[in-house]
């Protein structure tokens, strides 16, 4: 389902080798966080991953199938962006369905993924709402939803929590975990905060200037960080 390979994945902009030839494999189901300091490479990882961007060369495979020149719509991905990017015009249960309205979904099967999407991010008794009538909280939670119904073989997220307080972020953290438990669909969440990355993640991927500095799970990282750069991140004694 959501196993996505990165073969000598490689991405310039002009002159600029942001990302050079990385090797990574997500394996179905993981959840997989991306964590480093900013302009590392993280979101344009993401990007590529996504098809928001090309890869300058190398190899993208999802499920075993050759993903580098799809576009966006075709990898069976869905991403949540930090910003939201809701229709302010159109009520939650709208934006919920607009994805599958774009697909040509029949209109009882978007029913059916709209309410269970409700039920799973406690929307129920606000479809009918316009977003500016939501708090932050709830509004992450609809871009959450119309990724849900896409039933994607991984979820994308982007800091998505950059937006909220402190005290939303740790409620939102959990939410996503749970979510991340009950539908066991791969997940790829970029922070750069690493208390995100240590409490959500199976396993965290360690950038630095676009290159893999360490990947394990945060007990892992926590014992037995390669590096001073590791350890100052993972906040682990050195
Ligand atoms: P992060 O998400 O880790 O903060 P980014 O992936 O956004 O980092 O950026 C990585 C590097 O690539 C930065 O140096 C950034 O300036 C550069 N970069 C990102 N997008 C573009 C672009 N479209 N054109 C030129 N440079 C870019
Ligand atoms: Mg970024």
């Amino acid at each position: 389902m959501g196993r996505i390979t990165l073969d000598k994945v490689r991405k310039t902009f002009g002159d600029v080798e942001v990302i050079p030839p990385l090797d990574l494999t997500i394996e179905d189901g993981e959840f997989v966080v991306f964590v480093g300091p900013s302009g590392c490479g993280k979101s344009t990882l993401l990007r590529l991953i996504a098809g928001l961007e090309d890869v300058t060369s190398g190899q993208i495979r999802i499920d075993r199938q050759d993903a580098t020149d799809l576009p966006p719509a075709k990898r069976g991905l869905a991403m949540v962006f930090q910003s939201y990017a809701l229709y302010p015009h159109m009520s939650v249960r709208k934006n919920i369905a607009f994805p599958m309205k774009m697909a040509g979904l029949p209109q009882d099967e978007q029913d059916r993924r709209i309410e269970a999407a409700a039920k799973a991010l406690n929307l129920t008794d606000y479809l009918d709402r316009k977003p500016g009538q939501l708090s932050g909280g709830q509004r992450q939670r609809v871009a959450i939803g119309r990724a849900i119904v896409r039933e994607p073989a991984a979820f994308l997220f982007d800091e998505p929590l950059s937006n909220l307080d402190a005290a939303l972020r740790v409620g939102m953290r959990l939410e996503i975990s749970e979510l991340h438990k009950r539908l066991a669909t791969t997940m790829i969440y970029v922070t750069h905060d690493q208390v995100e990355a240590m409490t959500m993640a199976d396993k965290i991927v360690v950038l630095r200037a676009g290159h893999i500095e360490q990947v394990g799970s945060p007990l892992e990282l926590y014992n037995r960080p390669r590096n001073v750069f590791v350890a100052g991140f993972i906040g682990s004694p050195k």
